[in-house]
């Protein structure tokens, strides 16, 4: 172990000098009060610690001790619907030990040390066994089972396995070694938050994350494994849409950060999670959740620590086998955290002051998603971690760097607009300037999947949508009598695809959640119309006639009806809307 010596304290940076021994990334322990940092940076026996509590009444000739070891987290059953701070700590825990006013440097342990769990074993004495194999099963919660794995990096054969329940520190398992030594296996493993959790080979995603949000599942698809970002302003809908997607996302673990942003936000997320019912299990949606939080009122270099302390639980669970969808609410605080720290270092500054470094590290965090084949020998398993991230840009201009950044990174870009919030068209994410390079992938995956015309339906809508804004720009011009009949179709027709598809109100019982199934049925209908309203037009029929009719109503109705009733109802209205242009039709002929 390495001491010390504090020689310069800057918010939450501290320079200690005496640490020839310690190395980069290590845990250090500040002063008597025990404040926890980690070394970010050595020169000679020079260290500089950013440190993850309050500094206030710091000052040089205070200890640092280093603890030799890297920042790192728990892994274990009792993750799931605890929420941390962004280095672990429980809040929970925290807030019973010293209430309201977390005091400096107290310690409490990231899972239960007194909690028992139920171990059955899945391997039995004998066996060989390699690392990252599953060994044993805790069922965790209601719905998920917490498969204990073994740490990667040990291989042997089994040579003690219990049944029972045991603490996360007890003994479930020993394994002889290769070199023929007895390495005792409790249910918990530490790894090191910097350092990406290895798997045996990364393969390219190819599965949609049914996020039950039309316009994200629909027209800018993100796959399970996928890395998409949402950029927008301040109040365009950011939080509002990492929640639906937390609330709804047919993932097995959500791992949602809330990184810098205001704390009644995340107090959103703590009242509202426990209450919503996982439509896939009927259980609680915290019964699948991990929730870190660091909000804007708690020091800012733990929240550079968070979304690595978040991804790396996230990766935990791939390295089981699930489908794990993270959500960091914003990067761009963690930037703002990373600046800071950089600012302190006095690093030379890059664009805006951001570290050079800026993109690089955007990069290692979002390289961490991916669909995984997963570590271990006794069976084939594959895990995929999503990674989402919201981008609050100051003034909504994407052109600043962490904006910049992210986009050279991430393949969906979900682009919110002020202007659409504005005009209350939620989620207001621009379907012009939005894309998913994932496009292609799920296209095949949705024909085969949801319903063979899928892609075609959707390409069809979107290119109506493109033909829309040419449309408006003419109607702005010269009005909308100058264009033809089947133009001003489309001008109706899209008018639809906006207000009844894409506009979906989160805060509505059935509209919250859209099956793909519904989405597809919803467009079917949107585009039927188009299809025998074009046959009308040809015929004679007005448009105003068209826009008149009963059924259009209907139509716009149509998200509201329950999933269970869908069918039955979509089909009644698709008859509705080919008797009443018939009748069009007809009278249209005559008049004649
Ligand atoms: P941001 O995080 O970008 O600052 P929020 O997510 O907090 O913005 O959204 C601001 C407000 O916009 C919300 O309080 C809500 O009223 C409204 N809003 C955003 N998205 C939706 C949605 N999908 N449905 C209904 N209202 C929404
Ligand atoms: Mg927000």
């Amino acid at each position: 172990m390495s001491t010390g010596t504090i020689v310069k304290v800057s918010g939450p940076l501290v320079v200690a000098e005496g640490m020839r021994d310690a190395n980069m990334f290590d845990v250090v322990r500040v002063s008597d009060k025990n404040l926890i940092g980690e070394i970010i940076e050595m020169h000679g026996d020079r260290a500089s610690v950013q440190v993850y509590e309050e500094t206030s009444g710091l000052g040089p000739g205070e200890t640092v001790v280093s603890t030799g070891r890297p920042m790192s987290v728990e892994l274990g059953p009792g993750l799931i619907s605890t929420i941390y701070d962004g280095i672990q700590r429980p809040l929970e825990k925290l807030y019973a030990a010293c209430g309201a006013n977390i005091q400096k440097g107290v310690q409490v342990s990231s899972l239960d040390r007194e909690k028992k769990w139920l171990f059955k074993p899945t391997v039995k004495v004998g066996d060989k066994v390699t690392g990252g194999d599953i060994i044993g099963v805790v069922q965790e919660t209601a719905v998920v089972e917490c498969r204990i794995m073994l740490p990667p990096k040990l291989n042997g054969i089994i040579k003690v396995i219990k049944e029972g329940e045991f603490t996360v520190e007890e003994e479930v398992c020993i394994v002889t070694n290769e070199k023929g030594v007895d390495v005792t296996v409790p249910m918990m493993q530490k790894w090191p938050v910097r350092k990406e959790r290895p798997y045996k080979k990364k393969e390219s995603p190819d599965s949609l994350l049914v996020t039950g949000q039309r316009v994200m599942d629909t027209f800018f698809p993100v796959t399970k494994g996928g890395v998409a970002a949402i950029p927008g302003p301040f109040g365009s809908g950011k939080t509002v849409t990492q929640h639906q997607i937390a609330k709804w996302a047919n993932a097995d673990i959500v791992v949602y950060i809330g990184c810098g942003e205001r704390g009644n936000e995340m107090t959103d997320v703590l009242l509202e999670f426990p209450e919503l019912i996982d439509p896939r299990t009927g259980e609680s949606l915290m019964q699948r959740t991990v929730l870190i939080a660091n909000t804007s009122d708690m020091p800012v270099a733990a929240r550079e620590a968070s979304i690595y302390t978040g991804i790396t639980i996230a990766e935990y669970f791939r390295d089981m086998g699930y489908s794990v969808a993270l959500m960091a609410d914003s990067t761009s605080r963690w930037a703002e955290a990373l600046r800071e720290m950089s600012g302190r270092l006095e690093e030379m500054p890059g664009e805006e002051g951001y570290p050079a470094y800026l993109g690089s590290r955007l990069a290692q965090f979002y390289e961490r998603a991916g669909r995984v084949q997963c570590l271990g020998d006794n069976d084939t398993r594959e895990g995929t971690l999503t990674a989402i991230g919201a981008v609050s840009p100051p003034g909504g201009d994407t052109s600043e760097p962490v904006s910049q950044a992210t986009l050279r990174i991430v393949k969906v870009f979900w682009g919110l607009d002020a202007s659409l919030a504005y005009k209350r068209h939620f989620p207001a994410i621009n379907w012009l300037t939005s894309y998913s390079l994932y496009q292609e992938k799920i296209d095949t995956w949705a024909d085969k999947n949801v319903d063979e015309n899928f892609s075609e339906q959707r390409t069809t809508a979107m290119r109506l949508l493109q033909t829309e804004a040419e449309l408006q720009e003419i109607v702005q011009l010269v009005g909308v009598d100058s264009l033809s009949h089947a133009d001003r179709l489309i001008l109706e027709v899209t008018r639809s695809i906006r207000e009844d598809f894409l506009h979906q109100n989160s805060f509505h019982e059935v509209d919250t959640y859209t099956s793909l199934h519904k989405q597809y049925r919803m467009l079917n209908l949107i585009l039927k119309f188009y299809e025998e309203g074009g046959e009308a037009i040809k015929k004679g029929v007005s448009i105003v006639k068209l826009t008149k009719m009963h059924v259009i109503e209907k139509i716009g109705r149509a998200k509201y009806l329950p999933e269970d009733k869908v069918d039955s109802a979509f089909d009644e209205i698709e008859r509705n809307i080919v008797s009443e242009i018939k009748d069009l039709i007809k009278r249209e002929a005559d008049e004649l």
